[in-house]
């Protein structure tokens, strides 16, 4: 199934691909005591996704057109963002980083999120905002210490996500934090796709594109650590929870590295593919006066 959260009439809901519409299914969901819809769903694993089926089979639910919908990120409100960093040899290459022993871990804040179709905005005190597409695997159940065969058997599903960092404030300090949290610089969706739908995802093909130029390209199975090995990894760390989501790391071609370096600018429109996953679509604006408006994140974080 395919997945999506989004916005109609103010209100987040929770809606599944059917053809080129959008059912609303947020009806035929009772209304978690806390969290999204979406999280509430994924929690119920495999039982709640076959008694969705069932109910779609015969409620009559609203249908919308996809275009034009408001999409939010798939999973609105996660408890945590992981992240892979170098987990593309060319891109460790490119970087001038050295392999490591473990995954290079780091976070991004649920406050990033922003959806399929949102802009990127550009912070003030960056000059060097970059793009990373990247494949975001979902965790659809509570995990502990599995082995990295065992923890497929805990991924929702997959969805794209980029990876949006600012290199100045990332490399101005020995922490990456800075250039990776700032708001919406977690742009994921365009939907959840189920792990049902892609038994296998090495060969596929993930593509990023900057303005309709191709600049970023590449197979999964490319990736250092693979899903389940690094799922197996931070469940050594702690529990991983339904919801979570971890952004594999991206391949090379990021802006830094071009010749001439080529960051994102006000107007661009920057877009990830991943085969049978979807095309994550975002534009990019400069940032808005003093104030500004809440960012995407935070407002799909609270109303979810
Ligand atoms: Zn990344």
């Amino acid at each position: 199934m395919k997945l999506l959260s989004f916005r109609h009439e103010g209100q987040a809901r929770l809606g599944v691909v059917r053809g080129g519409a959008v059912v609303d299914i947020s009806e035929l969901r009772r209304l978690p005591s806390h969290g999204s819809l979406m999280r509430s769903l994924i929690a119920d694993g495999a039982q709640g996704m076959q008694e969705l089926a069932d109910a779609l089979a015969t409620a009559k639910s609203p249908e919308y057109d996809l275009q034009g919908l408001e999409l939010l990120p798939p999973i609105p409100d996660p408890e945590r963002i992981f992240c892979l960093g170098m987990n593309f040899e060319d891109h460790s290459t490119e970087m001038g980083a050295e392999r490591s022993e473990a995954p290079n871990l780091f976070l991004k804040l649920p406050s990033c999120l922003t959806g399929s179709g949102s802009a990127i905005v550009l912070p003030r005190g960056s000059q060097e905002v970059d793009y990373e597409g990247e494949l975001a695997v979902v965790i659809g159940s509570r995990c502990r210490n599995v082995s990295a065969e065992a923890a497929m058997g805990h991924v929702a599903g997959y969805t794209a996500i980029n990876d949006v960092s600012a290199r100045d404030l990332q490399f101005r300090a020995t922490q990456w934090t800075a250039g990776k949290i700032c708001d919406t610089f977690a742009p994921m969706g365009p939907y959840l796709v189920t792990s049902d739908e892609l038994p296998s995802i090495e060969q596929l093909r993930l593509v990023t594109k900057l303005n309709g130029e191709k600049v970023q390209d590449a197979t999964l199975d490319a990736m250092i650590w693979s899903v389940g090995p690094t799922i197996a990894y931070i469940s050594e760390i702690l529990t991983l929870l339904p919801g979570d989501i971890i952004a594999m790391g991206t391949p090379a071609g990021v802006g830094w590295k071009r010749n001439p370096p080529r960051f994102l600018r006000s107007g661009d429109v920057i877009e990830v593919s991943i085969d049978g996953v979807g095309t994550l679509r975002n534009t990019v604006e400069a940032s808005s006066t003093e104030g500004g408006g809440l960012p995407p994140g935070l407002a799909a974080h609270g109303t979810a």
